[in-house]
Formats: C-alpha cells, sequence, structure tokens
C-alpha cells in the first residue's frame, strides 16, 4: 500500500507557514515502512530538533481506481480516520530552500501515524469536526468545511496521476495550529469527539 499526502488544503494553515494557495493539490507520497505501528510511542528521529505534529483527516481507499471522475469518487471508499503526518520541519525548510523533494522530512520511519477507521456514513464529511490536544490543550482545531479541495475531487485528482489500490491511505492535509513536540508530550486526536489515536512522544 501506499500513503498519499496532500499538502496546503487549508487556509489558516498556508498562511501560517507563510506559503503561497497553490492552484492545484499539492501532492507528496510515504511509503508503507513510514506507518508507525500501533501502540508504538513515536520516536523524535536523530535527524531533526523541529519535528511538528499535522493532525489530517484519512480516507482509506476500497479498490483500485485511475483516471476516476468526481462524481464517482465517493464509490473508492468507505472508511475515514484520522492521523498525524510528522514533518521534520527543519529538514524541511531546508529542502525548499534548495528545491529538493521532501521524502526525508515527510516519509521517514514513523512519520505516519494512522489512528482508528470508522465507516464514512456515520459522518457529515462536509461538515466534520476534528481536534488534536498535546498534553491535554487543544492545539489543531480543524474542520473538513474548510478544505481547499474537499475528498472527491481530491481522489478525483490524485488518480489522474497514480493509479489507487485497496489499503492506499489518502492524508488530505492539516488544519492551522501545527507546532512542534518534545519528549513525553501526549498528542490525543479526536474526530467528532471520539478518540481516533493517542500518541507519546519519546
Ligand atoms: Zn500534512
Amino acid at each position: 500500500m501506499k500513503i498519499i499526502c496532500i499538502g496546503r488544503n487549508y487556509a489558516k494553515h498556508i498562511e501560517e507557514l507563510a506559503n503561497e494557495k497553490p492552484e492545484h493539490p499539492v501532492i507528496f507520497l510515504k511509503p508503507d515502512s513510514a506507518i508507525l505501528p500501533r501502540k508504538n510511542p513515536f520516536f523524535i528521529p536523530p535527524f531533526s530538533d523541529d519535528i511538528h505534529y499535522e493532525v489530517e483527516v484519512l480516507v482509506k481507499i476500497n479498490k483500485v481506481g485511475k483516471h476516476i471522475s468526481e462524481k464517482f469518487a465517493h464509490k473508492y471508499y468507505d472508511q475515514i480516520g484520522l492521523g498525524i503526518d510528522f514533518t521534520a520541519r527543519d529538514v524541511q525548510a531546508k529542502c525548499k530552500e534548495k528545491g529538493l523533494p521532501w521524502e526525508k522530512a515527510k516519509a521517514f520511519d514513523g512519520s505516519a501515524v494512522v489512528g482508528e477507521f470508522y465507516s464514512k456514513e456515520d459522518f457529515d464529511l462536509e461538515n466534520l469536526k476534528f481536534q488534536l490536544t498535546k498534553n491535554n490543550q487543544l492545539v489543531q482545531d480543524g474542520n473538513t468545511n474548510e478544505m481547499l479541495w474537499k475528498i472527491d475531487p481530491l481522489i478525483s485528482y490524485v488518480s489522474q496521476y497514480f493509479t489507487l489500490k485497496k489499503g492506499d491511505i489518502i492524508f488530505t492535509g492539516t488544519p492551522a495550529g501545527v507546532g512542534r513536540v518534545v519528549e513525553n508530550d501526549l498528542l490525543v486526536g479526536t474526530i467528532d469527539g471520539q478518540e481516533a489515536f493517542h500518541i507519546r512522544v519519546k
């Protein structure tokens, strides 16, 4: 399986990182080795002093598809979830400065937290609240109604470049409030009030 991540999908997050609003969705990939095994803590990797959390709504693809039209995109997923796109912001800044790819900053081992999945039927996907707390303090407070590109257009766009396969996961971008983690932080993600994951930083 592969993980497809969308960057810059929430206006306020684009502003907080002083990025330009993109004309098309920004896409990058993480390999399956990026998935943090369930119940494991997240270990801060030795190559970064500035690891950021980014809470994101996840979409799990349920069948193979290519060149999917927006109209039929809803047939390609039944489940949604919540996760974290851990980012080595210092490494990413260097990559951006030099115009290099982001993989070292985004696709390293443990950088993809994948929480529980839920039936999409249980939620209003156009107006879905999700939150991240750090040490019991609210740090990210998102709603899918703030997405620049919604789930169905994203699936359609992504599938023009990459064949989607059963089990692939799309990370749909993070809202404002990203920030640094340090040892012993506890991150808890909730979707519509339900806990989707909790992660201890080591
Ligand atoms: Zn992200």
